[in-house]
């Protein structure tokens, strides 16, 4: 059964700290403190946001869709939903979300995935995979590199499960302006991919910005 939990924030823009557009294909890195609220928004709407969360005192104990998926008991994120880490240290929770429903089982794509997903001639187009490494190596931070490179969320993403089991990539489900909210538990490091992928029906082969805020609390 496909079940879409929408719940607003009460939070306004012209109250955050940082507010900051990502381009269409560009990434993104950040450290946010404990009980800072990060909001992601879908600007233009079917955006796909790859995103990889660490705790930045342990850089190796990042974000893990099976611990989250196992604890939660469910396939799918949305608020009320805990991100854990590979450890089952709580990082950040999500608090609000007008889309509904995210998908963190299908992976970011990559040059590899874009072979085997599409076609040999896509070998050179820009990936998510490509975009966290660019970020990684131009971020100040020496401690993260290619191995940290872990399961991401796919925020707007819609990745249907069939009653096989099987994946597939389906339209997307977000709308424009929709966002999801989260609030930090500990000091988490966040590295965005705006998803450059041009192949996927997720975003209506259109790659558009998505938004970013920060509220201190
Ligand atoms: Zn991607």
């Amino acid at each position: 059964m496909t079940v879409f939990n929408r719940v607003e924030s009460h939070r306004k823009a012209e109250d955050a700290v940082y507010d900051k557009t990502i381009l269409a294909g560009d990434g993104w890195i950040h450290e946010l403190k404990p009980g800072q609220v990060l909001r992601i928004v879908d600007l233009e709407g079917n955006q796909a946001a790859d995103t990889l969360f660490y705790d930045a005192d342990n850089p190796e104990d990042h974000y893990s869709a099976i611990a989250t998926i196992a604890r939660q008991e469910n396939i799918y994120l949305t608020a009320g939903t805990t991100l854990l880490t590979e450890s089952g240290k709580e990082l950040l929770t999500i608090v609000a979300d007008t889309c509904g429903r995210h998908d963190t089982l299908g992976g970011a794509c990559s040059a590899q995935s874009n072979t085997v997903r599409y076609a040999h001639d896509k070998l050179h187009m820009h990936n998510c995979r490509d975009t966290f490494m660019l970020q990684l190596a131009q971020s100040d931070d020496e401690r993260y590199l290619k191995r940290d490179l872990a399961p991401n969320i796919n925020f707007f993403m819609n990745v249907p499960v069939t009653p096989e089991g099987g994946l597939t990539f389906e339209d997307g489900v977000s709308s424009p302006g929709a966002y999801v909210e989260m609030t930090a538990h500990i000091r988490t490091i966040v590295l965005i991919s705006n998803c450059p992928q041009l192949n996927n029906p997720c975003n209506a082969y259109n790659p558009t910005p998505v938004r970013v805020l920060i509220w201190n609390e």
